[in-house]
């Protein structure tokens, strides 16, 4: 043990520095500038404390929060060491005494109010103070780009000179880089060891969902509590979204603690919440960002955002009240974009509230607003590690690795839930799978694709009468669709590992449909709808292509969400409807190995043709529309050579 850590023992009693504290320590001691970023609950503290009680002399702390000032100073005695405080909430008799003090030669900790240094009580004795160095808590307050800017922060470079120019230490939790060089300049550091460091949650599993509606998160929303147990906290944009958020959650999870928080609760009520949600293990917080502060319940499981946050910072200090216990947690933002314009309208409004502020100044602040909202926006949307961009939002240089959020998972495991994170999947889509698979669950696995396709087609044929399946709730609800449609749909779920066909034993050729885990889990919103289905839906009508002469019936109510086109194009042949299959098939290959949507590889309408035309080399697919050099280049072989594979065997029920 070296002398820095025998005194960690000695004088705070604890064993081991956290990362980076020794070497902030260090420089603090040598008389170094430093500039200090670490999230809260870190141990920032520790990194002036330490310094202070080691060294002789005054060391004075700038912290604006008279709370927590306190706070720190009864610690501080409690473990024995000097430790003062000097604000506007003390007895002026109590203000008196520090000032005695401090012409006496006071050594140890002072903690002042920053407004302090501008009381014309006090100033006569500030210039007469050396103390050996100066730290500034809550150092982003300086920077009108910081959320909470304040007048008094933004003149502690003259404070700091009367003072004799004493080595400094800035401390925040905010760091990003308008911020950074804001306290720098202000406080005049010179050439300061900046150390931005222990932002990196490794048992957080950022995710992030597109979700096109309302409707849709909710299911979401549902989803994910009813997967989770443990306590979570739902965060949302308004106090309308929290009562309305709240009351569907409480009917949808009886027995379940749903508890509302936001400022238009009174007083009372906002305390009650808050114990009741600390007491109960499974209690879920619908709140506003006017929760979390001071709450520390480190089995958190969930954190979810029902809307987005304005700043990337508050997504992280939110998200991060999850798993303070290291143990995994889940921290899902539900993204929709609508919820872009309920903070450009906060932002536009920004000059209202604020009618005495310099044009100029507030419009500057305005697109600062903005391009913190683009940033959260893409966190939203990145097709990248999501923990990776956190850390560079914060400029702690590390890499990430062994990561958990979905982009990660992704890359590991092309489940189909890991690849339908980063990509939105239309609404009609979300609807037809999740139709699709209750259908082949109402029938539970007793039956082949066939009887399925008919059910779902709505057909009244023998059997679908023999059985009363006319009756069920899933009886036509796809009966926009051909036959021949439907069986391919079914298909698709097959590849896309959502149901799969299974022998019964002693029944040859007969193989039934049954659902996976997986198709079961999408089918209750558990899961979202794997990506590869994105091309599901069709743009044209197959009904004329394939001799379906059902009659339509009625107006196909149940499956009027579907948005159909006219087919305007020539049905293919039998020949050609076969290399259209291969061809999908190839192109399914391709996407799954790419881990891309199989529309960024090519259309339908692109494999259609390629199936007409047939061409015998690969210069000819130049006259496919939608066929570019780059993607000859990229799928033309795999293609052409999927086209012309024999036809594999028929598989019928
Ligand atoms: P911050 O100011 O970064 O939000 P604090 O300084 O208040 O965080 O520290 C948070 C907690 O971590 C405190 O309870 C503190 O005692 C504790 N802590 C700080 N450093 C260490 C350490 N090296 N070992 C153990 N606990 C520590």
């Amino acid at each position: 043990m070296d002398a820095l850590q025998g005194s960690l023992r000695s004088l705070f009693g604890l064993d081991e520095f956290r990362p980076s504290q020794r070497e902030v320590v260090e420089d603090v001691l040598a008389g170094r500038d430093v500039l200090c970023v670490m999230p809260t609950g870190a141990g920032k503290s520790l990194c002036y404390q330490l310094p202070a009680a080691m060294r002789k002399g005054l060391t004075i702390v700038v912290s604006p929060l008279i709370a927590l000032m306190e706070d720190q100073v009864q610690q501080l005695r409690d473990e024995g060491l000097a430790a003062e405080m000097l604000n506007s909430s003390l007895p002026m008799a109590e203000q008196r005494r520090i000032a005695g003090e401090l012409q006496r030669g006071y050594e140890g900790l002072l903690y002042v109010a920053p407004e302090r240094f501008y009381a014309s009580g006090f100033q006569p004795i500030l210039k007469t103070l050396r103390p050996t160095f100066l730290a500034i808590d809550e150092a982003h307050c300086i920077s009108q780009w910081g959320h909470d800017f304040r007048p008094e922060y933004a003149r502690l470079g003259e404070a700091r000179r009367l003072l004799g120019d004493p080595p400094a230490i800035a401390l925040t939790a905010t760091a990003t880089d308008d911020v950074r060089q804001d306290i720098i300049r202000v406080l005049g550091l010179r050439g300061p060891s900046i150390f931005v460091t222990g932002f990196d949650r490794p048992n957080l599993l950022y995710e992030s969902r597109q979700v096109p509606n309302g409707r849709e998160k909710e299911s979401q929303l549902l989803a994910l509590l009813r997967q989770e147990p443990g306590s979570g906290i739902v965060y949302c944009a308004t106090r309308k979204t929290v009562d309305a958020v709240a009351g569907t959650l409480a009917a949808a999870l009886p027995g379940r603690p749903i508890i509302p928080y936001h400022a238009g609760l009174d007083a009372a009520e906002r305390t009650a919440n808050q114990e009741r949600f600390m007491d109960a293990p499974d209690a879920v917080a619908v709140a506003t960002n006017a929760f979390g502060m001071g709450i520390n319940k480190p089995d958190l499981r969930l954190v979810v955002h029902y809307n987005i946050p304005g700043t990337l910072e508050a997504y992280y200090q939110e998200a991060g009240r999850a798993g303070r216990d290291g143990l995994p947690a889940r921290c899902t933002l539900l993204f929709s974009y609508q919820d872009r314009y309920t903070h450009e309208f906060f932002i536009t409004k920004m000059a209202e509230g604020n009618p005495d502020a310099d044009p100029a100044d507030m419009e500057a602040r305005q697109q600062h607003a903005m391009r913190n909202l683009d940033l959260v926006i893409q966190y939203a949307r990145t097709h990248r590690c999501r923990r990776q961009m956190i850390l560079e939002y914060f400029g702690e240089a590390r890499e990430v690795t062994e990561c958990q959020c979905d982009f990660c998972r992704r890359g590991q495991d092309i489940s189909p839930k890991a690849l339908a994170h980063a990509i939105p999947l239309p609404v009609e889509v979300v609807t037809l799978v999740r139709q699709i698979l209750s259908a082949i669950a109402r029938l539970h696995g007793k039956f082949g694709i066939g009887v399925v396709a008919e059910v779902l087609a709505g057909s009244q044929s023998e059997r679908t009468m023999r059985w009363g399946f006319d009756r069920l709730t899933v009886f036509g609800l796809l009966r926009a669709y051909s036959s021949k449609r439907i069986v391919s749909m079914l298909h698709r779920m097959m590849e896309a590992g959502l149901a799969r066909q299974r022998d019964l034993v002693g029944v040859k050729f007969r193989p039934v449909m049954e659902l996976t885990a997986i198709g079961i889990a999408v089918m209750k919103a558990e899961q979202p709808v794997p990506a590869t289905l994105i091309d599901l839906l069709p743009r044209r009508s197959d009904r004329t292509n394939d001799g379906d002469n059902r009659p339509a019936k009625g107006n196909g109510a149940s499956g009027a969400t579907i948005v159909r086109q006219a087919d305007k194009e020539e049905p293919l042949s039998p020949e050609q409807s076969r290399r259209f299959e291969r061809l999908r098939t190839a192109r399914m290959q391709l996407a799954t190995d790419r881990q891309i949507p199989p529309y960024c590889i090519c259309h339908d309408s692109t494999l259609r043709s390629i199936a007409r035309l047939a061409p015998a080399q690969l210069q000819d697919l130049q006259f496919v529309k939608g066929m570019g050099p780059r993607k000859i280049g990229q799928y033309g072989q795999t293609l052409l050579d999927a086209m012309r594979e024999d036809e594999p065997a028929e598989q019928t029920p």
